[in-house]
């Protein structure tokens, strides 16, 4: 027999990491996510409540189920990316851990609050399977490329067991910490990324105002100790620094929204805490009043037309 080309090879190591996944919740994230999985040559079992989302994860090579349980049912990986606490405590509660195979990792991807992130590893263990949280940094292009940042928290045992099927999502994936660490990590870096892009909005009002060209300033603070992402990646001037959402009149990008929902959840855990964030808390009284202004869709930098108003 013919030894096999190095390309059979690499065929062959991708046959033996090939998994069957359960992925629940298909939306602007999770489609793009399961499509990537799918790519990577795992069996996906693809639930969602919405048709049009099972019918694209069909398109993308999954095979889309009827039921949760049935993409619980016999995976070595159960993914999920729901919009919030509840959903994801619902789920796990009725469609996972009656279901879900002991050798199997359990790996929740959205953003929900650490109390439930916690619960649910709690949950999971009393019934002796293993959960770990781990949102995700990056937006709906990230999850569409492979390119999303993934916080984990977890065990080792149970990091080193989601780490493979998040790496085939994501560019990297980092130990957080215990349960609920992966959480805490994101809504804590999102409580800073709405507070820079407030002070980010700002500073260029300001440096407008006393006659400054916008993009002098952008070139002057990007070097200097002002610079942020918010500031540098992300500026929220049309025609200033790279193409960002500014450039598209507030389309796409993230949603205001969101940040809102994230800064909600940092507050909440903050004052579970006994902490006082004033600069968090203040960042989240100025997104509550433009998303209930109506722009709640719209890119999360165009709070500036607001503070500029
Ligand atoms: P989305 O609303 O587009 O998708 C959520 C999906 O979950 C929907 O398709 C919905 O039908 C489905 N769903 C709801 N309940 C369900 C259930 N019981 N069973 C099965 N499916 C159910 O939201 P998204 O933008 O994909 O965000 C998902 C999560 O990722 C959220 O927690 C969000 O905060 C987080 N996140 C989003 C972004 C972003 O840019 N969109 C970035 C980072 C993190």
């Amino acid at each position: 027999m013919l030894p096999l080309p190095l390309a059979g090879g690499e065929t062959k190591e991708k046959e033996q990491d090939m998994a069957r996944v359960g992925f629940i919740g298909l939306g602007n994230m999770g489609g793009g996510m399961a499509a990537n999985l799918a790519k990577k040559g795992h069996d996906v079992r693809a639930f969602d409540l919405s048709a049009a989302a099972l019918d694209k994860a069909k398109a993308a090579g999954c095979l889309p189920v009827a039921r949760a349980t049935g993409a619980a049912d016999g995976a070595e990986a159960v993914v999920t990316m729901l919009p919030a606490g509840t959903h994801v405590e619902q789920v796990y509660t009725d469609s996972v851990f009656g279901i879900a195979r002991p050798s199997a990792i359990l790996i929740d991807c959205s953003t929900i609050d650490v109390a439930t992130a916690k619960r649910v590893a709690e949950a999971a263990r009393a019934k002796g399977l293993t959960a770990v949280d781990a949102p995700v940094s990056g937006g709906i292009g990230a999850a569409a490329a492979g390119t999303l940042t993934f916080m984990v928290g977890g065990g080792d045992d149970g990091f080193d067991r989601a780490q493979p099927y998040l790496a085939d999502m994501g560019k990297a994936v980092i130990h957080a910490g215990i349960s609920g660490a992966g959480q805490a990590a994101k809504i804590c870096n999102n409580m800073l990324l709405g507070a820079t892009m407030v002070a980010t909005c700002e500073a260029f009002l300001l440096a407008q105002k006393l006659g400054l060209d916008p993009q002098k300033f952008y070139d002057i603070a990007s070097v200097s100790s002002g610079q942020s992402w918010s500031m540098t990646t992300y500026a929220p001037l049309p025609g200033v620094g790279p193409d960002t959402p500014a450039d598209h009149d507030y389309q796409g990008g993230f949603a205001a929204a969101l940040m809102l929902k994230d800064l909600r959840l940092a507050m909440a855990a903050a004052t579970d805490a006994g902490f006082a964030a004033p600069l968090g808390e203040r960042a989240t009284e100025l997104y509550e009043a433009f998303a209930a202004a109506g722009k709640g869709a719209t890119d999360f930098s165009g709070i500036i037309r607001m503070l500029e108003a």
